[in-house]
């Protein structure tokens, strides 16, 4: 499988940060990972037109799961697809916590960019109160099964394992438990989609740095990072790639 080094910008970046993306594509033209950058919906295209003839996909960070309609302040897959990208990140923990987006939207919405040729990045993570409480398995499983539709495509399926207290802190679970949690994700996949389930990437997200990626790589079933404020600069997330080559 090829691993995924995937950048989300959240809501951070205007027409300046596009100089990000060609510094990025400039340094990275043959990287051995698959290299994404999921910006803002409004530069995705101008994205798109930086990153040209270059290495670099894009994503999108949501969509609505009906393809068009009365859906004031939404983006369609679809529209996410003619803007340039090709992976869009869905049921991410800030999304869950601003729109109260459950597993069975964020299902429908990964149903929604696969209809139109996306490949959806499914974010899934506990929060500190249920890792304390013991229950972060018991909860990603939960969360792996109702938010991966029925029929999904394994080599069209990206998992992201993102403790929710891991995002934005600096703080990152330690080795042995993010092993853990990735054994535990990579079973319920293979239990799912038999022998396909171990082809499905599965990445680390939560305060990876160019610091802590290397020794974040070498655990088995990390198949790459989704990656937020690291991503914003092309050294920082250059950085990361490179560590995700080199593993
Ligand atoms: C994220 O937004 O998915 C994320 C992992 O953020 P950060 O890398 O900043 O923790």
């Amino acid at each position: 499988m090829r691993r995924l080094a995937a950048g989300n910008w959240k809501m951070n970046g205007d027409g300046a940060a596009l100089a990000e993306v060609r510094a990025l594509v400039a340094s990275h033209p043959d990287p051995v990972c698959e290299m994404l950058l999921c910006p803002p919906a409004t530069l995705l295209s101008r994205a798109a037109g930086a990153a040209a003839g270059g290495a670099l996909a894009l994503g999108g960070q949501d969509c609505h799961p009906r393809p068009s309609g009365a859906h004031t302040g939404d983006v369609s897959a679809a529209m996410l697809r003619e803007a340039g990208a090709t992976y869009v990140i869905l049921g991410h923990s800030e999304r869950r916590a601003d729109h109260g987006e459950d597993d069975a939207l964020v299902a429908a919405k990964a149903s929604a960019a696969l209809a139109a040729g996306l490949i959806p990045i499914v974010c899934l993570g506990e929060t500190e109160g249920q890792r304390d409480a013991g229950e972060t398995l018991d909860v990603v499983a939960a969360q792996l099964d109702g938010s991966v539709p029925d029929g999904a495509p394994p080599d069209r399926l990206v998992i992201a394992y993102e403790p929710v207290w891991a995002i934005g802190t600096g703080r990152t679970p330690t080795l042995p438990q993010i092993t853990q949690v990735h054994a535990h994700l990579r079973a319920r996949l293979c239990d799912r989609f038999g022998a396909a389930g171990s082809g499905i990437r599965i990445l680390y997200g939560g305060s990876v740095k160019p610091d802590n990626a290397a020794a974040i790589f070498a655990l088995r079933d990390v198949d790459g990072a989704l990656v937020g404020g690291a991503s914003l600069r092309a050294a920082d997330f250059g950085a990361i790639v490179a560590a995700l080559d080199a593993a």
